[in-house]
């Protein structure tokens, strides 16, 4: 009788938790002897019954109110201050510019480097435009160069964007070197290899007809996704991974709701554009560009406040590696850099590699969950993220951390992708501080090792 009687609820429990929970339309005759939630409790105490709740995103990870990425081109950086500069911004070792700042700033990287440019890279002309970093020599796909020391930092988080498959500018830009081989075999390299890159900022002048994507007409020079063309190869280079892409057009706003924007390719294929903070115009005129020497006035005070107050993204780009002296950065954007891991440090503007702001901007847009509550016990279960773009899927945790909730309370959150439970040292509970209580996925963990020591000792 006991068991019969213990059925019994749970056959109540379960019908009345299926019918809340998964919202199916129940029959009429059935609705009736479903149990109100009340009865169910009076019956059964014991019994933790979860009902539908609407829980609300936090737009970004807590404490922050906003997130930055330095998107840099890799253009005119030598290995050396390529080392130089990622040791200040990303570790917190002793460098020539000062100690380090720990912040997670990545780079772009070559495949090719078939510039004819003239003159030198570095401001003590010691190196050629023939020698910044590529990871083959030249537009040969048969010698490595660089190829060991880009596969080891984009393992390593320094690397996250490609500038295109390389720099095929040139003085005449109608002598055009790029040719679709050079994307086979890039493709094949980085399938072989292993190397996962979903960031694609195109590069340089009209000679790179490998550039895609960007409002212009077919014949002009970007042909990457223009079938027929001998520039064409976003049907290997899309389905290779790449799902956001910068169009070549530069934008003089500092922040925005969103970074990301849908690009239909002129071969069909829908991706992801983003923009990039490059310059500022005052009556039409160019008032600076994205250089180093300019960095302190994309990253100023007023920008960063601003970003904050708005609750916005933001991409800056820059030229980091180009025209420096003695492998260091100027004052004046070693200062801003200092000014920005400051924002980081007071919980205002979390610092982020492009890759990163990029797939959190996209899973924080497009997310799906519902969640179910029973006094101060919460699950919550994300079913995928609706990507209108690329399609439905379901993510990794690694792209949603810093997906967060606004649970209300702190007691007992479960978070689930689909049926598997997040681990709880992976739920970061953020009790009231003048915004109510969330619990959300914690962020990727802070690193700051040194990665140019011991490159080749694995
Ligand atoms: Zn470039």
């Amino acid at each position: 009788m006991v068991y019969r009687k213990s059925f019994i609820f749970i056959f109540i429990a379960m019908t009345l938790l299926f019918s809340s929970a998964c919202s199916l339309k129940t029959e009429a005759s059935l609705e009736n002897q479903i149990p109100t939630f009340e009865e169910v409790k009076e019956i059964t105490p014991e019994v933790k019954l979860k009902v539908p709740v609407s829980l609300s995103l936090r737009k970004f990870p807590h404490p922050f109110e906003s997130i930055l990425a330095v998107a840099n081109d890799i253009d005119g950086t030598a290995y050396q201050d390529f080392i130089e500069i990622h040791r200040f911004l990303n570790t917190t070792q002793h460098t020539t510019m000062g100690y380090g700042l720990g912040l997670d700033i990545s780079d772009s990287f070559w495949m090719y480097n078939v510039n004819n440019k003239k003159g030198y890279i570095d401001a003590n002309n010691t190196l050629s435009w023939q020698e910044q970093i590529s990871y083959f020599k030249g537009g040969d796909w048969n010698t490595p160069y660089f190829s060991k020391e880009i596969k080891h930092f984009i393992n390593a988080g320094w690397i996250d964007s490609i500038h295109s498959f390389g720099d095929f500018s040139r003085n005449n830009y109608k002598d055009i070197q790029f040719k679709r081989e050079h994307a086979v075999k890039a493709v094949e390299e980085l399938e072989k290899e292993d190397i996962k890159i979903k960031v694609w900022i195109n590069h340089g002048n009209a000679a790179n007809v490998q550039n895609f994507g960007g409002r212009y007409k077919s014949t002009e020079y970007q042909q990457g996704d223009v079938p027929n063309t001998a520039g064409y190869h976003t049907d290997l280079t899309i389905p290779y991974g790449i799902e956001f892409l910068w169009d070549s057009k530069g934008d003089n706003k500092i922040g925005h709701n969103s970074m990301i924007f849908p690009v239909t390719l002129k071969d069909g294929q829908k991706i992801w554009g983003f923009k990039r903070y490059t310059h500022k115009i005052k009556d039409d005129k160019y008032l600076w560009q994205w250089d180093i020497y300019n960095l302190h006035n994309q990253l100023s005070k007023e920008h960063l406040d601003k970003i904050v107050d708005q609750n916005w993204y933001s991409i800056i780009a820059n030229h980091m590696g180009n025209s420096i002296d003695d492998r260091t950065l100027p004052y004046s954007a070693i200062e801003a850099f200092t000014r920005l891991k400051k924002y980081q440090d007071e919980g205002k503007i979390l610092v982020a590699r492009t890759s990163r702001l990029l797939e959190y901007n996209r899973c924080h847009q497009f997310i799906e969950y519902e969640a179910f509550q029973a006094d101060t016990d919460i699950d919550i279960y994300i079913k995928g993220i609706n990507d209108p773009q690329r399609g439905f899927f379901v993510p990794i945790i690694d792209q949603i951390r810093g997906i967060t909730f606004y649970t209300g309370t702190a007691d007992n959150v479960k978070i689930y992708i689909n049926t598997t439970e997040i681990p709880q040292e992976e739920i970061q509970i953020n009790y009231k501080d003048g915004v109510p209580i969330s619990a959300g996925i914690t962020w990727h963990k802070p690193d700051s090792t040194d990665y140019s020591q011991n490159i080749f000792s694995e």
